[in-house]
């Protein structure tokens, strides 16, 4: 039979430091996130090559005292709470007492810290978790925390770090995070000793601006409200400004970043009516709740939380995100400074009896939740004022549902893929002024001209590329382009590529690129889509295989970017197409939708019943 063995502690870190600290990035999260707890209002975090070599956090917070150095680095230490009913109402970002052991036992590790009430400073140094005694030294009021050769006892964890560009980025990813979300505390990001991202700690509008530039802000409602007792604030991009991915979403959760489902389903089911598949939402919103409403402490990273009634949160989010999406009235009340009114509405609707009713508010304190049914137990108890809003969230979560079944009923049937086109096409005629008919003496073809457009673009400008002939064209006013840092970093990268491929760019101030020329046939690209598409792209594109996704993603962009809607082919094109097709069994466009349907005369027959 196999002993059991209790673990030592050096053991039992090393543990514990893989679930929480996965790489560079974990480490700078939970150092800053001690710093904000300490009340810092200002924070530095320096890494040197992604931090893998070097990161150091310093605060100007609260510090820690000469004797109590050593516990800090002990697991399970916290000042954070001192009893179990503390963690029904954590209000700090820490409280489990393991991040520093835990970076501790995989790094060589130095705090210098000084309380503001204590003449001298006081220093510890720990190695692989192995600390020794804290010693004065000179050091200004606040904290340092410098953490050196993260991994270098733990090789199976080294191996898993990317390269120092990558965990740069994620280190650039959570900074940047918690600027969003600590709007008050002024951040500075130095990488390998250049300044990569810098806040004032003067408002939420200066922080986002600082993350996403200033255009970005012209781009978003700005929206402050409470509904159901729950205070939503921050940022909803309008759809236009809709990006690729899902990385342009941030929550924070009384000031904690959170990844919840119940919170980014409202927001995203309410953006869904508008915006087109494969676009995803842009926002950052912070929401404050009663702590004792949330439980926090479900998840290893605290990135999930638990809310104790998923409806209510839901139902208030979703109503507000709506609101101010579909321009009702009452948006007015939701969005703040709205210098551009989100609709064109008699503003006298505000007084309607509807809007009154939608001002009473729902207060969460007054639900107590602790049964095990709590919503049936709500329900009960509380007045009918309480109990519409559950009703009403409901109606909500029920229309949704209803909504997606009929959007999926009415998606269109995959469509056969091979044609087999043996005799002559002759043009019959242009339909709906989206399709071309075509047939061929036994059977009939719709095709979508606007996808077999850009197959043709497509195919001569990868055509060109191949053979490194793509003919440009200046542009006569440069396109300025200004993006963040993150962004910036990854054209610049991959300017030659861009270069090569037509688009010439070049570097004109910070983070700002301008652009010159063109290729020829795609002259009139859009370049303010093109690069939003491009760069929203960013962090899913990370692969080996990258240039080949960029070359290709250039090539769909601006073929994309090239056709507008209601665009006829001109009768080379569709010879050309026709061409194409015949050589081509089913073509496809550069997204993957099909090109040509063919339906066949005997199908056509039993719609007649000429057959049957
Ligand atoms: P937790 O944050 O969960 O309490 P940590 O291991 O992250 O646990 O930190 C242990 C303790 O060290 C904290 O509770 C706090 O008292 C102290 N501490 C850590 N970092 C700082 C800092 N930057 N400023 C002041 N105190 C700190
Ligand atoms: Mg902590």
């Amino acid at each position: 039979m196999a002993n059991i063995n209790v673990l030592s502690s050096k053991v039992y870190n090393r543990i514990s430091a893989g679930e929480v600290i996965e790489r560079p990035a974990s480490v700078v999260k939970e150092l800053v996130e001690n710093s904000i707890d300490a009340n810092a209002s200002n924070i530095t975090v320096s890494i040197l090559s992604g931090g893998i070599s070097s990161i150091n956090v310093s605060d100007d917070g609260d510090g820690i005292e000469k004797n109590q150095l050593k516990l800090a680095l002990l697991p399970h230490a916290t000042s954070k709470i001192s009893c179990v009913d503390d963690l029904y109402n954590v209000s700090s970002l820490g409280f489990r007492g393991e991040a520093l052991p835990s970076i501790a036992s995989v790094s060589k590790l130095t705090i210098v810290s000084k309380p503001k009430n204590q003449q001298f400073g006081a220093k510890i140094y720990s190695e692989g978790g192995v600390s020794g005694v804290a010693e004065d030294t000179a050091s200004s009021d606040g904290t340092s925390i410098t953490v050196d050769n993260l991994f270098f006892n733990t090789p199976a964890r080294e191996k898993f770090l990317k390269t120092a560009r990558s965990e740069e980025s994620e280190i650039i990813v959570t900074v940047a995070r918690f600027i969003l979300g600590n709007p008050d505390i002024s951040f500075k990001l130095y990488s390998d000793g250049k300044q990569v991202l810098s806040s004032y700690g003067d408002g939420l509008e200066s922080a986002f601006i600082c993350v996403y530039g200033v255009s970005a802000v012209k781009e978003c409602y700005y929206i402050d409200t409470e509904k159901n007792g729950i205070v939503i604030k921050g940022y909803l991009a309008k759809p236009e400004y809709a990006k690729g991915n899902r990385s342009y979403q941030t929550v924070f959760l009384n000031g904690r970043f959170i990844q919840n489902q119940t919170v980014s389903s409202a927001i995203s089911n309410a953006y869904s009516s508008y915006l087109m598949k494969r676009r995803y939402p842009f926002y950052v919103l912070s929401l404050e709740l009663p702590s004792d409403v949330v439980d926090c402490n479900v998840h290893p990273n605290k990135l999930d939380v638990r809310f104790q009634n998923n409806q209510v949160v839901y139902g208030a989010i979703y109503s507000v995100v709506s609101k101010v999406l579909d321009g009702s009235a009452q948006a007015l009340d939701i969005v703040v400074g709205n210098k551009e009114k989100p609709i064109e509405n008699n503003v006298d609707y505000v007084t309607h009896n509807e809007s009154v009713l939608e001002k009473e508010t729902f207060k969460f304190d007054k639900l107590v939740f602790n049964d095990v049914k709590p919503e049936q137990d709500v329900l009960n108890k509380e007045e009918k004022s309480d109990t519409d809003i559950f009703a009403e969230n409901k109606r909500y979560i029920e229309s949704l549902e209803l909504n997606k079944k009929e959007t999926e009923k009415q998606e269109p049937k995959p469509v056969q893929t091979a044609i087999k086109l043996e005799i002559d096409l002759k043009v019959v005629g242009q339909a709906l002024n989206t399709y071309l008919i075509l047939e061929d003496g036994l059977d009939l073809y719709l095709i979508d001209q606007h996808a077999a457009h850009e197959r043709i673009l497509f195919d001569k400008f990868n055509e060109q590329i191949k053979n490194q002939d793509i003919l440009t064209q200046p542009l006569l006013i440069p396109y300025i382009l200004t993006l963040n840092y993150l962004e910036y970093g990854f054209i610049e990268e991959k300017k030659d590529l861009f270069n090569q491929l037509g688009i010439e760019i070049e570097q004109f101030g910070q983070n700002t690129f301008k652009v010159n020329s063109v290729p020829v046939c795609i002259a009139d690209l859009n370049l303010k889509n093109f690069f939003d598409d491009v760069v929203s792209d960013l962090f899913s594109l990370k692969s080996v295989t990258l240039n080949e996704v960029l070359r290709d993603k250039i090539a769909v962009k601006a073929c994309k970017s090239a056709i507008k809607s209601g665009d006829k082919l001109n009768d080379k094109e569709i010879d050309l197409l026709i061409s194409m097709l015949k050589s081509n069994l089913g073509l496809k466009c550069p997204h993957g939708r099909p090109i040509a349907v063919k339906i066949s005369r005997t199908e056509i027959d039993k719609w007649f019943k000429r057959i049957v």
